[in-house]
């Protein structure tokens, strides 16, 4: 694998650096391209796999099982990561200090545990 960039510059996102602690979605929706990549080509080796064995009479069950296990592997983070890419495309601003649950930019308190968020937003809000 060439490296050519010695500092990792993407240009074009530098006014908006993130805290290292949060996820950029952007990270996210790349990630689910490549799983989303990744998941087609696995299923498309066991397709031809069990085709392949199918053609020759020769079926080795725990062989496709165990291509399947794969597949269900990166089919389940797929869905993982496309149901948070979800929350944040209707609107979820961040998640609740005291016990995780996302909310909206709009909410007040958090919907789960009744915390208020205010404190929270104005201690670490976006720097402008
Ligand atoms: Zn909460």
């Amino acid at each position: 694998m060439s490296y050519s960039n010695p500092t990792g510059s993407t240009p074009g996102t530098d006014s908006q650096a993130a805290p290292s602690h949060e996820t950029p979605s952007i990270d996210l929706a790349q990630r689910r391209d490549e799983l989303a990549a990744r998941f087609a080509e696995l299923q498309c080796d066991l397709g031809g796999l069990a085709y392949e064995m199918a053609i020759r009479n020769h079926v080795r069950v725990e062989v496709l099982v165990q291509r399947a296990a794969i597949l269900q592997d990166v089919d389940a983070e797929l869905s993982e990561v496309e149901r948070i890419l979800h929350l944040e495309e209707t609107g979820t601003a961040g998640s609740c200090a005291s016990c995780g649950a996302p909310h909206s930019s709009g909410a007040v308190y958090c919907w789960q545990c009744a915390r208020p968020l205010l404190e929270h937003v104005s201690g670490d809000s976006i720097s402008a």
